[in-house]
């Protein structure tokens, strides 16, 4: 069987993509499992870009099958921000709180109408230092006027979707995984490894 290399040290994000992977035959495993990793400077404009960078420097070091993903927020009237900046928007050692506080701040005067925003998930698989596949999924809704609920991280509990009038911080996980950008473009590239392997 061969191995996947998830590009990621975070516990967490392995456990979630794990989960999502389920049914490919390959051994999962993690950059936790190697030694001397690249060091990668995420510094391209788009979240495809980063997931690409990100795969390919981890394949050329393991020298076979690497899965990276990027994902952030997307705000319309911000011409895209906080994007690939999503988890350092308000400053490189701020929290999830100083971003949704940021953000908020930006927002004060717009009005629900011009609202929308959308989280954004990029998966790039490399295999033998090479792109095989780059896939990108979104998820749209609204940023609400202020936070509500415990459940997820980052920008959830201000991501209001209209169909439910709950941002996913209320929503819940299980929900969340049915519409989210993650699982979409997950199940994608799911479906595309049980072909190529
Ligand atoms: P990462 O690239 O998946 O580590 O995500 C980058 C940043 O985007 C996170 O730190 C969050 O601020 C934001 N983000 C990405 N996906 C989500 C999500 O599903 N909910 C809330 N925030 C998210």
């Amino acid at each position: 069987m061969r191995q996947l290399v998830i590009a990621t040290k975070n516990e967490k994000k392995l456990h979630e993509l794990k989960r999502y992977l389920k049914g490919v035959r390959a051994q999962i495993v993690s950059l936790k499992d190697f030694d001397k990793v690249p060091r990668i400077v995420e510094n391209k404009k788009t979240f495809k870009g980063n997931a690409a960078k990100k795969a390919l420097t981890i394949s050329r070091f393991t020298k076979g099958l690497v899965l990276a993903d990027d994902s952030g927020l997307s705000v319309k009237v911000l011409g895209g921000l906080p994007g690939v900046r999503s988890s350092r928007f308000a400053g490189p050692k701020k929290s999830d709180k100083d971003n949704n506080r940021k953000l908020l701040k930006l927002l004060e005067s717009v009005p629900v109408s011009k609202r929308q925003a959308a989280f954004i998930c990029a998966v790039a698989i490399a295999d033998n230092d090479r792109i095989v596949k780059v896939i990108e999924e979104d998820c749209k809704g609204l940023i609400a006027f202020e936070a509500s609920g415990r459940y997820g991280f980052g920008y959830d509990p201000l991501f209001l979707i209209p169909k439910y009038r709950k941002t996913f911080g209320r929503l819940g996980l299980k929900a969340k995984d049915k519409m989210s950008h993650r699982s979409k473009a997950l199940k994608r590239a799911r479906a595309f490894l049980r072909g190529y392997l």
